[in-house]
C-alpha cells in the first residue's frame, strides 16, 4: 500500500473514532486464521505507552494492520530504530507515523525538570533537547514541548540510515501527529 493511502485510512478510521462510527474490521477469528501465517500492516505507529492512547482503537484498525511501537514519550532508541527498520525493509510499510499526545506525562516530567530515580531519566533526557527548542517559543510551554517531541523525532528518523535512504527513494513516508485527549482527533502537524 502506498504512504498516501496509508495515511488516508488512518485519518479515516480516527474519524469513525471520533464519530462513534467504530467498525471493528479485522477482529474476527477469520482475519486472525488469515493472518497467522504472515504480516503485511500498512503503517507503523511509533506512539507513547500512555493507556489513553491505543493505536488500534483510535485509528479503528484491526489484526495485522499496525505495526505498533509503543514507549513513554515516544521517543527514539537503536532498538525502536530496528524495529521500523523491519517494518520498513522486511515487511513492506510504507508509512511512519509519530504519534504524541496532548498533555503527554514524559514531557510534562521534562518541562518540570522532574528528579526522577531510576530509569525514567532516560526518557526525560530523550525528550529534553524537544523542550529545549520550545522553551523561547510563545504560548503554553508543555504543548509546544509536545509539538516540537513529535518533530523531533521525525528529524530524528528522517535522517537515520537506513531509513532515509528509504525516505529519499520514496519507499517510506514518516509523518508526525498529535492525539487531542479532549476529543480524540488525530492532527497531521508535519
Ligand atoms: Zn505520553
Amino acid at each position: 500500500m502506498k504512504a498516501d493511502h496509508a495515511l488516508e485510512k488512518l485519518i479515516a478510521g480516527n474519524q469513525r473514532y471520533v464519530t462513534h462510527q467504530l467498525v471493528h474490521h479485522h477482529q474476527s477469528s477469520s482475519r486472525m486464521r488469515a493472518i497467522a501465517t504472515g504480516q503485511h500492516p500498512f503503517a507503523v505507529i511509533l506512539g507513547c505507552a500512555d493507556s489513553r492512547v491505543p493505536p488500534e482503537i483510535i485509528f479503528d484498525q484491526g489484526l495485522g494492520d499496525l505495526f505498533v511501537i509503543r514507549v513513554a514519550g515516544n521517543i527514539l532508541d537503536d532498538a525502536i530504530l530496528g524495529s521500523i527498520e523491519y517494518a520498513a525493509e522486511e515487511l513492506g510499510t510504507s508509512l511512519v507515523l509519530v504519534l504524541g499526545h496532548e498533555r503527554c506525562g514524559a514531557v510534562a516530567a521534562t518541562v518540570k525538570h522532574a528528579d526522577i530515580p531510576g530509569h525514567i531519566s532516560t526518557l526525560l533526557n530523550a525528550i529534553q533537547p524537544a523542550v529545549d527548542r520550545a522553551k523561547d517559543e510563545p504560548g503554553d510551554l508543555l504543548d509546544n514541548a509536545v509539538r516540537a517531541n513529535i518533530q523531533l523525532v521525525v528529524e530524528q528518523l528522517k535522517s537515520s540510515m537506513p531509513v532515509a535512504e528509504l525516505v529519499q527513494h520514496s519507499r517510506l513516508k514518516i509523518v508526525g501527529a498529535q492525539y487531542k485527549l479532549d476529543c480524540g482527533t488525530v492532527e497531521v502537524l508535519f
